[in-house]
C-alpha cells in the first residue's frame, strides 16, 4: 500500500460528522473550488447506488452534501432505517474509497457485483466492513499509526465476498 493512501480513511473522524474528514480531500476540494472558482456549479444533483456517481462530480462536492444526497435517495426509496444519516455517512465513506480509486476497494466491488449483489448491496457489505473496522478501533482503542490501520481495514475487504456478506445478513 502505497503513501498516497494515507488520508483516505482517517476512521477517528468518520463516525460522528465528518469533521474535516479527510485531509486529502480537504486539500482536493479546495483545489477544486479554486480551480472551478466561479463557475463551480454542482454537476451533481442527486445519488443513486445503483450506478456510480462520475468520481470528478462526487469528489467535488463537500461531505455534507455526498452524505445529503445519499439520505434523500434512500428516503425517496424509502427504505425504513434506524438511522439514515449515520447509514448515508457509511455510504459516503465507500462511495469516497471508489471515486478515489482505492483498489482494494473497487476490487471488492467487482467482485460482490460480478458474484450477483447489486451495487447498493455491495456498498452495504463494504460499508460493514467500514463499521466493524470503526466498532474495533473505538473499542479496542487500537491506536497504531493509520497505515496499519488502514491495512487492517483493507485486508478485511479484501477477504469480503458475496457468500460471507449474505451468511452475515442472516
Ligand atoms: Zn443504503
Amino acid at each position: 500500500m502505497g503513501r498516497k493512501n494515507r488520508h483516505i480513511f482517517q476512521i477517528e473522524t468518520l463516525p460522528l460528522g465528518c469533521d474535516g474528514c479527510t485531509g486529502a480531500m480537504m486539500v482536493r476540494s479546495v483545489k477544486l473550488a479554486n480551480d472551478t472558482h466561479s463557475q463551480r456549479t454542482c454537476s451533481m444533483k442527486t445519488y443513486n447506488p445503483e450506478s456510480a456517481p462520475e468520481p470528478e462530480a462526487w469528489l467535488e462536492l463537500d461531505e455534507q452534501e455526498r452524505i445529503v444526497l445519499v439520505e434523500a435517495w434512500h428516503r425517496a426509496a424509502h427504505i425504513k432505517l434506524p438511522n439514515v444519516t449515520a447509514h448515508a455517512a457509511f455510504h459516503t465513506i465507500v462511495e469516497n474509497q471508489i471515486a478515489l480509486n482505492l483498489e482494494p476497494v473497487v476490487r471488492a466491488m467487482h467482485r460482490l457485483t460480478t458474484a450477483g449483489l447489486t451495487r447498493h448491496d455491495a456498498i452495504h457489505a463494504i460499508a460493514s466492513v467500514v463499521a466493524e473496522h470503526v466498532f474495533d478501533v473505538l473499542n479496542t482503542g487500537k491506536r497504531d499509526d493509520t497505515d496499519a490501520s488502514q491495512a487492517r481495514y483493507l485486508a478485511a475487504v479484501e477477504r469480503l465476498t458475496a457468500a460471507t456478506w449474505r451468511e452475515s445478513g442472516d
